[in-house]
């Protein structure tokens, strides 16, 4: 594997669809059906998947050694735009032990009686390794937006509650992403954008193939029926959130190989770009091994 150029494709891939200041950011500026003209030969795409998760492994296993940078890799998006496929693909190579999958799903009592980055603080990965998260906090101002019930839910002392609401919530993300890689946690985070289009083909095969059956959830239907506010949420949370220290990618998913494809180019390029090494062995620790292999082959 010619590591320069692998490196060199990570880039070309991923940098498109890197936001790193959300002023004037719209989604359509980003097609949903793009591939960048690649074609769509599943092997080929298959090879270089393979490839990358290759790298990647090689990547965390500097990451863990080295044991300083923890890395937070968040990933948001509508239902069936493949957030499961892509973190199962992108991350098969890699050591299991070096990483964590966190799926965030409806806020449980215990959850809601608290400050809504509190579940989540307690799933970041720890030093030297990959904290993944399945859904996240990025849901307060996505579907508790589109769902107003939702915040009523949460108990908040209503003198906190006003039409600012969603701005501090940026903020306060904003700030907290901030803290985060400033401890040494690097956060890259993931829109997988689907078409409406493409969304009903999947999920009328999830009605029409049993196998698939199990995937399909009625509510899946009924959020669905907000597609154009969940657009604007989405929108307006990547203008607000998109930082140099915490990027949103804007990744086409309509095709599943390309999707893969990016995000794990974007995973590489970052972590590439921590120049992790393993670290140093000392004189004196050299003595000491030359002295335990001396004892071993003296037995
Ligand atoms: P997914 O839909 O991510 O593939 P799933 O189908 O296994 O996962 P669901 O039971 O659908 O899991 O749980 C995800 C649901 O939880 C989503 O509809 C999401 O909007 C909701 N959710 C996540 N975080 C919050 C939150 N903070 N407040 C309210 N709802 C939330
Ligand atoms: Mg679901």
């Amino acid at each position: 594997m010619d590591l320069s150029q692998v490196l060199k494709q990570c880039k070309h891939l991923a940098q498109p669809y890197r936001i790193h200041d959300g002023d004037g950011f719209r989604l359509k500026q980003i097609d949903p059906g793009d591939t960048q003209d690649l074609p769509a030969d599943k092997k080929a795409a298959r090879e270089a998947l393979e490839q990358g998760v290759e790298l990647l492994s090689e990547l965390q296993q500097r990451l863990y050694a080295q044991n300083k940078w923890a890395v937070l890799l968040v990933f948001q998006a509508m239902d069936a735009a493949g957030k499961d496929g892509t973190i199962k693909h992108v991350m098969s190579g890699v050591n299991p032990q070096g990483c964590q999958v966190s799926s965030f799903k409806a806020p449980s009592a215990l959850d809601l009686d608290h400050d809504y980055l509190w579940r989540a603080n307690q799933c970041l990965p720890e030093r030297g390794r990959i904290g993944i998260f399945n859904r996240s906090y990025y849901e307060e101002t996505l579907v508790v937006r589109v769902h107003p019930e939702l915040l009523a839910k949460q108990s908040l002392p209503p003198e906190l509650v006003g039409p600012k609401l969603w701005k501090q919530r940026f903020e306060d993300i904003r700030h907290y992403e901030r803290y985060l890689s400033r401890n040494g946690v690097v956060v890259l985070k993931f829109f997988l954008h689907l078409s409406k289009q493409e969304q009903k083909r999947r999920f009328l095969e999830r009605l029409e193939r049993p196998e698939k059956n199990w995937k399909f959830s009625a509510s899946d239907i009924r959020e669905r029926g907000f597609w154009d506010d969940y657009m604007r949420a989405y929108e307006e949370m990547i203008q607000e959130t998109a930082t140099a220290h915490a990027p949103w990618y804007v990744v086409p998913a309509d095709h599943k190989w390309f999707t893969r494809l990016v995000v794990a180019a974007a995973v590489i390029e970052r972590l590439n770009g921590l120049d992790l090494r393993y670290p140093e062995v000392s004189p004196e620790d050299r003595q000491a091994l030359a002295k335990a292999r001396e004892q071993l082959l003296a037995e």
